[in-house]
């Protein structure tokens, strides 16, 4: 049993005990996610229990490749047979197969974001109501944020609470708008991300047939990130084991960061109640970090009322102190970081991919990839704009989509007239108007395009429809390879792109070249048992954006927000931009509880790094075009300054600046004693130490959040970060 060597005690206890509600709730870097993938390695090679009966939930499709990967390694080809994956992937899969107990087909589309806020704009246009009040944005946070609480809009209509809410939020038609939505993404054969959630909870509410089927499937569902649950997740995963009682969760509440997307840290209480015989694990051994990064951590987790308490230690070396560094601009931090990369690696002999860039917003990005990019210094951004929301990817993909599903309304809308055939917005309002008018699909009307219009648009309208025809035929008998070649020849757009001879035009035409080659290795690939163009459409629907990275170097530094840095674990973490209003989010200062979930988020920040952690902030910055004077942020004095040293470029001033910004501890001595402290005997990083094979088991992998954050305030209502 090697797989059980290198564990613990209670790790063990986590791995061992398979039978029955088990929940651990422990601190970043205890081995939480470790334990988790070798409980599932243990029940299917000492407990002989079929992978087929066992469903684990992360929160990305990478984290849940790599725990295939660990598991792989002690039960072999068996593992590819785990039920494993995000919520949403795995419920889409289930909702596919159940569709049309809810009254769809199972070719479904899922709506991305950028889908169903073009619909609410639609929506909103077609109801004479001002866009600026009714911003894409908020109305569908809103319904977002209903739907996560399993409140469907007959109910939201019927409750005054969300009317009076609307009312003082000046927006009272959002019911209405929720309403129609539905009723438009139905219409459409089509589902939201949240739709996957609340159609699996209302397919396992009004189908009991269906609920026993799974529930016998999965007699163990096993959750890693618990803390990050919402309701409608909960009440699936409880769902789902209500006859078995096979339920382990693993999470951490001092990690709950997407409270603002309707994540509860209730569910862990709740779990409490909800199971009596409960097996509580508690692990507090971190094996991730130095004794300075973990003591930090707790230093700062602390400074939170919201907590359940815990203790994290660690046996590991104390490591360096933590290293702050003072920046005149936001520029100069960028170099600053930059050369401190350089160093450390050129120092430790170490390679890019050690380290990694974290910020709190997206948009901090851009100057710390020109300072990276001066340096020469190779990198990768998480997130930022992908490359399956590129403009002519989505053309294409939403051709793939409107061949499968002729009732996508959003697909229908972005091709009918590309490459340009005549065929003017207003033609196909009328089509939209006519469906409802007659109450037959949107693709019936297309149709029977001359009964409704004439002229030369409804020529090119039935010119379109059979060329659509014939590409269904094609899906129905090629390959998704072939069948999505044809596609992108015949519509007309790769040609389009081919004759753009600029740089530009060139790059869009290799880039629907390269969507084709993943085509292609989604249909080679022998893992996939569903080969079918539907299924790749679904699969890449569904990526976040942890899982788009498919950077073929390795040797690169990473870039991304905390957000997406949840899980993961590099040598040398940068978190820059420590500044007020910055970080915290000027957005999340309204309320104590909003100011802990950024401290939760430091602290996630914080925990990432396993030899080395760097905060800097700038005194200047560009915010909004505009040259801001910034301050540092409060958060770096919720570090107990034992542990800091402030930048050894300029120490001199830099223990005046340090004082300054933390007036709580006085005078300059104590900073001066561990400054002089930590040159004197500043400990020799261990590279043994870190370099002890960690092969047998990978990080956890897990984030997902898309650009633009959505922020929901008890105060302000509903913005984006
Ligand atoms: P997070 O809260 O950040 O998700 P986690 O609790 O899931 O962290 P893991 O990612 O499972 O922690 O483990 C952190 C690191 O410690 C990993 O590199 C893991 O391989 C290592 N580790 C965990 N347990 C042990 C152990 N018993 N012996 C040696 N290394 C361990
Ligand atoms: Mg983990």
């Amino acid at each position: 049993m090697d797989y059980l060597k290198n564990l613990n005690e209670p790790q063990l206890e986590g791995v061992m005990n398979t039978e029955g509600p088990c929940m651990i709730i422990a601190g970043a870097g205890s081995g939480k996610t470790r334990v988790l993938t070798m409980r599932i390695a243990h029940l299917i090679k000492a407990q002989e229990v079929d992978p087929f009966n066992i469903l684990a939930l992360t929160f990305t499709n990478k984290a849940s490749k790599e725990m295939r990967n660990r598991i792989e390694d002690v039960v072999g080809h068996e593992a590819r047979n785990i039920w494993m994956g995000t919520f949403h992937s795995i419920f889409a899969r289930i909702l596919r197969a159940e569709a049309s107990k809810l009254g769809y087909p199972s070719n479904f589309t899922i709506y991305d974001t950028d889908d169903s806020k073009s619909l609410i704009k639609n929506i909103v246009k077609e109801k004479g109501l001002d866009d600026k009040v009714y911003k894409p944005n908020t109305v569908l946070n809103r319904i977002s944020a209903a739907k996560n609480r399993l409140v469907s809009w007959q109910e939201y209509l019927k409750n005054p609470i969300y009317r009076a809410d609307d009312e003082s939020a000046m927006k009272p038609e959002v019911g209405n708008i929720y309403q129609a939505y539905a009723d438009r993404c139905f219409k459409a054969s089509a589902m939201d991300f949240d739709d996957l959630l609340f159609n699996t909870n209302v397919l396992f509410r009004d189908h009991l047939d269906v609920l026993n089927k799974y529930q016998q499937r999965f007699r163990y569902v096993l959750v890693d990130e618990f803390q990050d649950t919402n309701l409608s997740q909960y009440l699936i995963t409880k769902k789902l084991a209500a006859v078995n009682q096979n339920i382990c969760v693993v999470g951490d509440d001092a990690q709950s960061i997407y409270a603002f997307r309707g994540a509860d840290i209730q569910n862990i209480l709740n779990f409490e109640k909800d199971y009596v015989d409960l097996r509580v694990i508690k692990l507090e051994q971190n094996y991730r970090s130095t004794q300075n990064i973990v003591d930090a951590a707790n230093s700062v987790i602390n400074k939170n009322r919201a907590q359940l308490k815990k203790k994290v230690w660690t046996e590991n070396t104390p490591g360096e102190l933590i290293e702050v560094i003072k920046a005149s601009s936001d520029n100069e931090e960028g170099k600053l970081v930059a050369s401190n990369i350089f160093e450390e690696k050129m120092h430790h002999q170490l390679s890019y991919e050690d380290f990694a860039i974290l910020y709190r917003t997206n948009s901090q990005s851009r100057s710390i990839e020109e300072a990276l990019r001066r340096a020469n210094i190779k990198y990768k951004i998480i997130g930022g704009l992908s490359f399956y929301q590129r403009k002519e990817i989505k053309d294409i993909l939403s051709y793939l989509r409107f061949a499968i599903n002729q009732q996508d309304e959003q697909a229908l809308r972005r091709i009918i007239n590309l490459p340009k055939r005549g065929i003017g917005p207003a033609s196909v309002d009328k089509v939209v108007v006519a469906a409802y008018e007659h109450d037959i699909t949107i693709w019936e009307v297309l149709e029977n395009i001359h009964s409704f219009l004439s002229g030369r648009t409804a020529n090119a309208i039935a010119d379109f429809v059979t060329m659509i025809k014939a590409f269904k035929l094609e899906i129905e008998r090629k390959d998704a390879f072939e069948a999505a070649t044809h596609i992108a020849k015949n519509s007309g757009i790769l040609r389009e792109l081919y004759e753009d001879k600029t740089i530009e035009g060139l790059n869009r035409y290799e880039n629907v070249q390269e969507l084709l080659n993943a085509i292609k290795e989604y249909v080679d690939n022998e893992e996939n048992e569903d080969k079918s163009l539907g299924a790749f459409l679904q699969e890449i629907a569904l990526l976040t954006s942890v899982d788009q990275d498919k950077s073929e170097d390795n040797d690169l530094v990473t870039l991304m927000t905390i957000h997406m840095a949840k899980g993961l674990e590099f040598k040398y973490i940068y978190v820059v931009g420590m500044e007020e209003d910055l970080f915290p989010s000027q957005m999340m200062l309204s309320s104590r509880a909003d100011l802990e979930e950024e401290r939760r988020l430091f602290y996630v920040a914080i925990t990432r790094a396993k030899i080395k952690l760097c905060l800097s902030y700038a005194l200047n910055r560009y915010r909004f075009g505009r040259l801001k004077n910034c301050e540092p942020s409060r958060f770096l004095e919720d570090i107990d300054p034992k542990y800091i040293k402030v930048n050894r470029l300029q120490k001199g001033s830099d223990a005046l600046a340090f004082d300054q910004l933390n007036p709580n501890h006085g005078t300059g001595s104590q900073y001066a004693r561990n400054l002089v402290n930590s040159v004197r005997k500043k400990p020799a990083p261990n590279p043994q130490h870190y370099h002890k094979p960690d092969k047998d088991f990978a990080p956890s992998d897990t984030s997902g959040l898309a650009e633009g954050m959505k922020v929901e305030h008890a105060k302000f209502g509903f913005g984006v970060v």
